[in-house]
C-alpha cells in the first residue's frame, strides 16, 4: 500500500522515556508525533492520530499533569487533519484509524474522522477508559468518551482478512498496546508505536520510563523482533528524533 507520514508536532521529556539505563537519561530530548495515511482502492487508513487541537494553545488544559513530564509543541498546520486537507484527503473520507495505543499523542484526534472505524485491542480501551486523571495518566478521557465507531480486538488480528494490515498484540507499554504490519511499496513494515519508543531500546533493552508491565514489554519485543524475521520487515520507530530524516520516502504526496 502506499503510505505517506505525518509529522505532528513532538515534545521535550527526559531521555529516560527511551531508556531509563540509557547513557542519555537525565538529559532533554526532543519526541516527535508521528501519524500515517495507508491507501488502497477500497481504503483510507491511518495509524495513529497524532494529537488533539487542545495541544496547540494550553496543553496543561487538556493532559493535567502529564504537561509536567512532557512539554507539548504542536501548531495548528501540524494538526493531521489540516495536513490531509492541504493533500487533498478530507476527514470524512478516512475509513479506519488504528491505533498503537490510546495516549494522547497517538489517539488524540480519534474524534476527527466521523466514518472512520476505530480498531484498538479491548484491553487498551478499557485501562483508558477506567484511568484516573488526577493520577497523571497519558490517557484522556475526553478523547475515548468522543469517539463512537470501535473495532475492540483480543489479541492479533487480519483486520480485512487479505494480510495486508496485520496487527501484532504487543501489550506492555500499556495493557492493550498493538504494532501494526502492512505491506507499503518498499517491502513489509512494522509500524510499532511505543513498544519499544526507541531503536536503542530494543538493541540494547533497556527499559523505559513508561512502563505498564515490564514482563509483557520485554515479551513484545521479542515477538516484534520475530515478526520481523518473519515478515522480512523493518521496523519504524515514528518517536525516533532522527525519524523525520531517514523516513523521508514515506513524504505527503498530493491525491491524484
Ligand atoms: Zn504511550
Amino acid at each position: 500500500m502506499k503510505v505517506d507520514s505525518f509529522y505532528c508536532g513532538g515534545e521535550w521529556t527526559d531521555f529516560a522515556f527511551f531508556g531509563v539505563q540509557h547513557p542519555q537519561a537525565g538529559t532533554r530530548v526532543y519526541i516527535p508525533y508521528f501519524a500515517f495515511l495507508f491507501r488502497s482502492a477500497e481504503r483510507l487508513l491511518l495509524f495513529e492520530t497524532g494529537p488533539n487541537a487542545h495541544l496547540v494553545d494550553n496543553p496543561a488544559a487538556w493532559i493535567g499533569q502529564s504537561a509536567e513530564l512532557y512539554e507539548v509543541e504542536v501548531d495548528e498546520s501540524q494538526l493531521l487533519v489540516n495536513q490531509l486537507r492541504e493533500i487533498g484527503v478530507s476527514p470524512d473520507q478516512i475509513t479506519d484509524v488504528v491505533v498503537s495505543h490510546l495516549h494522547y499523542d497517538h489517539a488524540g484526534s480519534i474524534t476527527s474522522f466521523p466514518a472512520a472505524t476505530i480498531h484498538v485491542q479491548r484491553a487498551e480501551y478499557d485501562a483508558a477508559s477506567h484511568a484516573d486523571p488526577a493520577a497523571g495518566s497519558d490517557y484522556v478521557r475526553a478523547e475515548i468518551d468522543g469517539a463512537v465507531r470501535w473495532n475492540f480486538l483480543d489479541g492479533d488480528a487480519d483486520l480485512f482478512g487479505d494480510g495486508t494490515c496485520l496487527v501484532l498484540s504487543t501489550p506492555g507499554h500499556t495493557p492493550g498496546h498493538q504494532s501494526l504490519i502492512v505491506q507499503v511499496e518498499s517491502g513489509a513494515a512494522i509500524f510499532v508505536g511505543d513498544a519499544p519508543p526507541y531503536p536503542a531500546t530494543l538493541a540494547d533493552r533497556v527499559l523505559p520510563s513508561v512502563v505498564w508491565n515490564a514482563g509483557l514489554e520485554f515479551a513484545s519485543w521479542q515477538r516484534i523482533a520475530e515478526a520481523a524475521v518473519q515478515h522480512s520487515a523493518a521496523l519504524v520507530f515514528p518517536h525516533d528524533p532522527s525519524f523525520r530524516e531517514t523516513m523521508d520516502f514515506f513524504a505527503p504526496t498530493q491525491t491524484a
